[in-house]
């Protein structure tokens, strides 16, 4: 199964990937885990990256294109994957297309941005395996530690209120005209984000089923 997941920043995209990514036994692949990796090694395409993902604003298009062509080459994809982040701009969706890439659903997780923001204020994010948490829907065992690998969660610097703000305006910019391009398609599954996290993840099951 090859899946999408869109949605505004805090919309659950990450958080709902990994649970799939369980289930399924398919690797969630997200652009934002991979850059910031990046950027921590200090590579060409970290530098390059930096400087856009501290503003809130997207990455080029060629930059996170070729992170994807490359990332779909390892073995892991090869029985399918979820792409978390990825596509953002209508694109890299149509690189998507071009590079012969069949998806098989998109799901498109819908919020509204006060929720969003409240949200991403109590985000926690662990920097070694991009798993995140929140300090109350969905709260680690053992408070500031990641339940998966035992490292210390930070704050992500982008889930900063005022640039919170911006990923937002980009988000209803660049990403949501994505909606009508996979609605046209017929691979559109919207789900309603929920309050709980349970109830999210039964709607995500019930798309993925149907
Ligand atoms: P995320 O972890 O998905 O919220 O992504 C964090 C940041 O990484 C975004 O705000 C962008 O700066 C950058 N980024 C991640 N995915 C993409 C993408 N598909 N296109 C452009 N920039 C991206």
């Amino acid at each position: 199964m090859n899946l999408i997941f869109i949605g505004a920043p805090g919309a659950g995209k990450g958080t709902q990937a990994e649970i799939v990514e369980d289930k399924y036994h398919i690797p969630a692949v997200s652009t934002g885990q991979i850059i910031r990796e990046a950027v921590r090694e200090g590579t060409a395409m970290g530098k390059e990256a930096k400087s856009y993902m501290e503003k809130g604003a997207l990455v080029p298009d060629e930059v996170v294109v070729n992170i994807i062509k490359e990332r779909l080459t390892h073995e892991d994809c090869k029985n399918g994957f979820i792409l978390d982040g990825f596509p953002r701009t209508l694109p890299q969706a149509r690189a998507l297309d071009e590079m012969g890439v069949r998806i098989d659903k998109v799901i498109n997780l819908e919020t509204d941005d006060a929720m969003i923001e409240a949200r991403l204020e109590g985000r926690r994010v662990c920097e070694k395996c991009g798993a995140s948490y929140h300090v109350e829907s969905r709260p680690p065992k053992q408070r500031d530690i990641c339940d998966r690998c035992g490292e210390k969660l930070i704050v992500r610097h982008d889930d900063e209120p005022e640039v919170v703000r911006n990923r937002l305006a980009t988000y209803h910019e660049q990403t949501e005209p994505l909606k009508s391009y996979y609605e046209a398609q017929g691979k559109l599954c919207t789900v309603q984000s929920q309050q709980e996290l349970e109830q999210t993840t039964a709607l995500v099951q019930k798309a993925l089923e149907a």
